[in-house]
């Protein structure tokens, strides 16, 4: 059990730096207002020692919901100046990555929700951001490309992102890491992609499962030929249990 001591914690921000100055209710959304401030660093451009300067004006940053109510943080950050090199710069925080409108706790909920099939739409809605937001922000967070690696056990999901379009969203089984989300779940779409990876990392592939359709099938056994493929994946845990047994 850990107690709370400050209305940034229960309401989900992290930083100690942030402190709330008003929060208002508005219709349809409630308004935090926030700053961020702290002692200055060293100068990151000349090691020089800096000064608190103004702050800046509120950038506004789509929250998760507070009570129910999606919610919206106006934040002022906090400028410091070198005294040295009299260049400012700008304070940061873990709530929301440099240079990016969207709070990591947004981006976190963004990802759960798609993976529990919600539509775009709806995550934009209940997170008051546009889709097309949601998407973007979606697609630049998730991955690397590194093709040399495949997950031993790989779901494979699509999804809806605007009204009558799927995208297609590749998962880690067992750490429930995205892999892969593409923008149509077009077989050439998915079939190109996989085979950006080695062919010893796709005959590593041992599972796939799936809720698409069974045209699918064909191509996940081009793809991964050494998967079995599990249509249902509520029997995935059965299905890896035989297979240890297998192996003993
Ligand atoms: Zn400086």
């Amino acid at each position: 059990m850990r107690q709370l001591y400050h209305t940034t914690e229960l309401i989900g921000i992290k930083d100690k730096n942030i402190t709330l100055t008003k929060v208002f209710q508005r219709e349809t959304h409630i308004e935090v207002q926030a700053t961020l401030d702290y002692t200055p660093p060293k100068c990151c451009h000349c090691q020089g020692k800096q000064i608190k300067y103004n702050f800046q004006k509120p950038s506004k940053i789509p929250f998760i919901e507070i009570g129910g109510l999606p919610s919206l943080i106006r934040l002022k950050k906090r400028r410091f100046q070198c005294k040295d090199c009299h260049k400012v710069t700008v304070s940061e925080t873990s709530l929301v990555q440099k240079n990016c409108q969207i709070s990591e706790l947004v981006k976190q909920k963004t990802a759960q929700l798609l993976l529990n099939r919600e539509a775009l739409t709806h995550i934009a809605e209940k997170l008051a951001i546009s889709t097309s937001t949601v998407y973007r922000k979606l697609k630049q967070f998730q991955f690397k490309d590194d093709h040399s690696t495949l997950p031993e056990v790989l779901s494979w999901d699509d999804f809806s992102y605007q009204k009558g379009k799927l995208a297609f969203i590749a998962q880690d089984y067992e750490t429930k890491k995205i892999i892969t989300i593409l923008d149509n779940r077009r077989q050439t779409t998915i079939r190109n992609h996989f085979f950006k990876y080695s062919k010893e990392a796709r005959e590593g592939g041992e599972i796939v499962t799936m809720d698409m359709s069974g045209n699918y099938i064909p191509l996940i056994k081009t793809i991964f030929p050494n998967a079995n493929i599990v249509l249902d994946r509520f029997h995935i845990v059965q299905h890896m249990n035989r297979a240890l047994k297998q192996n003993r």
